[in-house]
């Protein structure tokens, strides 16, 4: 590659939306030189999600972005009308899998509603802040890939060409990726519902959503349609058809929906979208791993399985590419990324239908399955790969944090602690680094001797000294260990193994644990 216009760099990330912009600063939050690139100059001007769940905003926050949370916690409220003026018929939920069980706090999070043109922004701005190489207007063409790299041919606006080398690709270019299309990767699952068309505009309806409600099913001869809020003044009408309309009718749609015809109207724009579920049937392929839409494309849901399951990709990946990167594990830590991850995409488009909202849609009827609870679904997923010990097969896929109590492959719990005079979370001494959690002093030296000896950071958390939580016992019950036990979490913030109570050897014990779920490379240097 003698051109004159060919860079490097670690991590090429493909698509500027939620997902790319969130691997980017994943990345360069733990220090992965990262370069981005997006097609168009911006975000869309029509915005698609709106709503960001707990986990999501747990990790912004961890990298210090603070998005003000929207409401309880309960999601959007949505009724049945016959249009914004006219009768209203019912409230009615999503689809079932509200929680029936006691009042526990799950997270120190909760979860917000903002359109995805005024987040991605913030996210684009933070990535930047943190050092990744942002750059708009510019397409990825082709991309080809070898053992040690993978080659990426860029276009900028002004049609000037580059190539890229970078050691690894993140393709979270969107439902029609290029990047898997050029991969010759195929997707299965339930494939096109619908096309749907939206009608993105603003109108002085402030008054409709006093009573808390934010989404409208309406219900009128001649006009079946589905009307939400962006909560700034915008509004988008989404219809079931695929017809072309022009500025007249659109506007003549829009005030049937409203039941008035008194009202300004300015068109923002319009959208047609697929409403479809498809699983991308490898989410890696070599050096290419697939984040976001271009892995999974779900449709629009409650739970909010599309932007945050892709953001939750982002942030699994990003600890291995860092890891595998900085030579401390061996590349087999990428592998887990599918592992981890396609079950869990597999998992959200099996509930997606389990719930009569999209059963209805379907052609074949689909087995009945239990309906998992939201907070499992949210909080509560299991992971089983080589980077999690114990979490065998005979393990549910999805449990409330109160019923795994600190089971391996599940996100290590929230806990009310006090650092200091200062009240935070479990959560927040976690996804920097291992941390491995304990009641006793003694699992510091395990932790120095493993960190030694396979050349990896462990953070030692002793519980009551470092933090100390505000319930006697609360860290034993919530992460399901005795005094002298331990809990070994990921860089992600989910726990990898753990003794419930202590080995005969706690060092070797850790440190075999360790090289394992780690695929340390200075354990496979030993072996
Ligand atoms: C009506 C609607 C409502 C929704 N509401 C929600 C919600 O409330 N919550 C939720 O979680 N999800 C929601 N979703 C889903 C959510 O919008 C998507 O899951 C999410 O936007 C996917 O993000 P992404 O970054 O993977 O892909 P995209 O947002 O599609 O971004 C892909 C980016 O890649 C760029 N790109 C593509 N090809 C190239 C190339 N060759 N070179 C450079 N750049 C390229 C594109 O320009 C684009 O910017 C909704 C979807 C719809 C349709």
């Amino acid at each position: 590659m003698g051109d004159s216009t060919y860079e490097s760099t670690s991590v090429l990330v493909v698509g500027g939306g939620l997902v790319g912009l969130s691997a980017a600063m994943f990345l360069t939050w733990r220090g992965v030189p990262t370069v981005l690139v997006e097609k168009h100059s911006g975000s869309s001007a029509h915005p698609r999600a709106i709503g960001y769940t707990t986990r999501t905003i747990e990790l912004f926050s961890r990298i210090g972005i603070a998005l003000p949370p929207h409401d309880d916690g309960a999601g959007p409220r949505r009724a049945r009308v016959e249009s914004l003026a006219g009768q209203w018929f019912e409230e009615y939920p999503w689809s079932p899998g509200g929680a029936d069980h006691p009042e526990i706090e799950y997270s120190p999070s909760r979860g917000t509603a903002i359109a995805q043109d005024r987040l991605e922004p913030i996210l684009r701005d933070k990535a930047i802040e943190l050092g990744a190489d942002v750059r708009l207007s510019t397409e990825l063409l082709d991309v080809t890939q070898s053992d040690d790299g993978v080659i990426a041919t860029l276009r900028q606006r002004n049609g000037h060409q580059t190539q890229m080398r970078a050691q690894y690709l993140v393709a979270a270019d969107g439902v029609h990726s290029q990047v898997r299309e050029t991969l010759g990767i195929g997707r299965s699952g339930q494939g096109l519902l619908a096309v749907q068309r939206s009608i993105l505009f603003r109108a002085p309806l402030q008054e409709y959503l006093e009573r808390g409600i934010v989404q409208f099913e309406i219900e009128q001869p001649g006009l079946s349609a589905f009307l939400t809020t962006y909560l700034d003044g915008r509004w988008v009408l989404m219809l079931s058809d695929d017809v072309d309309r022009d500025e007249d009718e659109l506007r003549a749609l829009i005030r049937q929906a409203i039941g008035r015809s008194d009202l300004d109207i300015e068109l923002c724009t319009t959208g047609r979208w697929e409403l479809a579920a498809l699983i991308a049937d490898q989410f890696r392929a070599g050096r290419v791993f697939l984040a976001g839409d271009a892995a999974h494309q779900l449709p629009p849901n409650r739970g909010g399985y599309g932007a945050n399951t892709g953001i939750e990709d982002a942030h699994n990946l990003a600890w291995k590419l860092e890891a595998v990167l900085a030579g401390r594990s061996t590349p087999e830590l990428l592998d887990t990324y599918d592992a981890e991850r396609r079950p869990i995409a597999w998992l959200r488009h099996e509930q997606i239908f389990a719930r009569a909202d999209y059963k209805a849609r379907l052609q074949t009827a689909v087995a009945d399955v239990p309906i998992i609870d939201d907070d499992a679904m949210e909080l509560g997923q299991l992971y089983r790969s080589a980077a999690v010990l114990d979490a065998g097969p005979e393990l549910p896929r999805a449990l409330r944090p109160d019923q795994w109590a600190g089971q391996p492959g599940t996100r290590a719990p929230h806990l009310r602690v006090l650092v200091g005079d200062t009240e935070g979370s479990t959560l927040d001494v976690l996804q920097r680094s291992w941390v491995l959690l304990s009641e006793d002093q003694s699992w510091q030296s395990a932790a120095s001797r493993a960190a030694a000896e396979l050349g990896i950071e462990i953070t030692f958390v002793h519980i009551g000294p470092d933090v100390k939580p505000t319930e006697p016992l609360a860290f034993q019950t919530t992460y399901g260990v005795t005094p002298d036990g331990a809990s070994l979490v990921r860089p992600d913030g989910y726990v990898a193994w753990r003794a419930v109570t202590a080995p005969t050897d706690p060092a070797l014990a850790l440190t075999t644990a360790l090289g394992r779920v780690s695929c340390a490379a200075a354990q496979s240097l030993n072996a």
